[in-house]
């Protein structure tokens, strides 16, 4: 089968990129990636003589480059991973958002139209579902309204909506995948893990948003990268939620990046909290879990390996 996989030279990309050829032997990938300042070429470097990758550096938002490319090399699927995808970025400058988030998407889903792709994967978020206080017990399944809070969160429930629409009004086959926060190699230091470790490393004071009770729910990239391919290959053309149900608060996640780094002095700085901060993330799984997947990685050695990881490369350059 042939992929072409948007944002691959980006965190989640890239590992799913390295995912599908590591693990289909007969699958050729066509890597496109505009390479902002999120991209990071080294996570792609071992496939630098791999046949079956071949990489078009272009802008989703490009209605001549990618229906060129997509005429070219006819992809059977589409993965839409190209983004901007930083909520803080996002309060600062909402417009290259909506730009690549939502024009670019739909420009994609045009050219994916009229090549005759056979399935189209919009990669998106929980986040599209808004948050629900700390204390509650409400769980957002794949029809819950969408109430997303800031500009980056509604730039993709619109980029899921444009998706959808797609397939009720041309036929498109379209499925969608909403992934709690993910951890990893190779995501950009201006996120939170990399963050924590490097300023950790470097002795700077770790800083926390508003009181660092917020909550998220860690996942495995890898398992992500499982799950999306699972939709695309087993999946109907349907939102399917992804978590793995490591719900843990902003300081206690700290805390445990601290303790694997054996640094659990480390100053720790609460700083003015983010606009509209989301305080707690909460999807139910059912769906994904009933078409065979799970979550593999166990978070306390998914979150050492990762921590491992970011110790050495940090530390090659301290
Ligand atoms: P990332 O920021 O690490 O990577 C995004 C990649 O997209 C970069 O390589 C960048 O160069 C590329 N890109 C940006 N604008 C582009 C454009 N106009 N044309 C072509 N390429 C462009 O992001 P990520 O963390 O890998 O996230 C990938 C996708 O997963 C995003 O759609 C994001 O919304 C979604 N997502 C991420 C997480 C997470 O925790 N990281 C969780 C849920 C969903």
């Amino acid at each position: 089968m042939k992929l072409l996989v948007t944002g691959c030279a980006g965190f989640i990309g890239a590992n799913f990129t390295k995912f599908v050829l590591k693990n289909y032997p007969n699958d050729f990938v066509v890597g496109v990636d505009a390479l902002t300042y999120a991209a990071n070429l080294d996570a792609l470097k071992e496939l630098n003589s791999e046949e079956r990758f071949l990489f078009y550096k272009a802008d989703i938002c490009d209605e001549t480059a990618m229906n060129k490319i997509i005429d070219a090399e006819r992809p059977r699927v589409v993965v839409n991973f190209a983004a901007e995808s930083h909520v803080d970025n996002s309060i600062l400058n909402p417009e290259s958002f909506i730009r690549t988030n939502v024009l670019g998407t739909q420009v994609l889903l045009n050219a994916s139209y009229r090549y005759g792709v056979s399935r189209f994967h919009q990669v998106s978020t929980d986040e599209v579902y808004g948050d629900v206080p700390l204390e509650s017990e409400h769980i957002f399944d794949e029809c819950s309204v969408l109430k997303p809070s800031s500009p980056y969160s509604a730039s993709k429930a619109a980029a899921d909506l444009i998706a959808l629409s797609y397939m009720r009004t041309y036929g498109l086959s379209v499925s969608v995948s909403r992934s709690t926060n993910n951890y990893g190699m190779y995501q950009h230091g201006e996120k939170l893990i990399p963050t924590v470790i490097k300023k950790a490393i470097s002795g700077i004071p770790i800083p926390i948003y508003g009181d660092g009770k917020n909550m998220r729910d860690w996942l495995f990239v890898e398992d992500n990268c499982a799950a999306i391919d699972l939709i695309i290959r087993k999946g109907a053309c349907e939102i399917y939620n992804i978590g793995s149900g490591n719900l843990i608060s902003n300081c206690d996640l700290i805390d445990r990046i601290l303790g694997c780094l054996d640094i659990p002095s480390a100053r720790k700085e609460f700083v003015k909290d983010r606009l509209g901060h989301d305080m707690k993330y909460a999807v139910d799984c059912k769906k994904i879990r009933e078409l065979g997947w799970k979550a593999e990685a166990d978070f306390e050695s998914g979150l050492k390996t990762t921590v491992e990881w970011y110790k050495t490369k940090y530390c090659s350059r301290i």
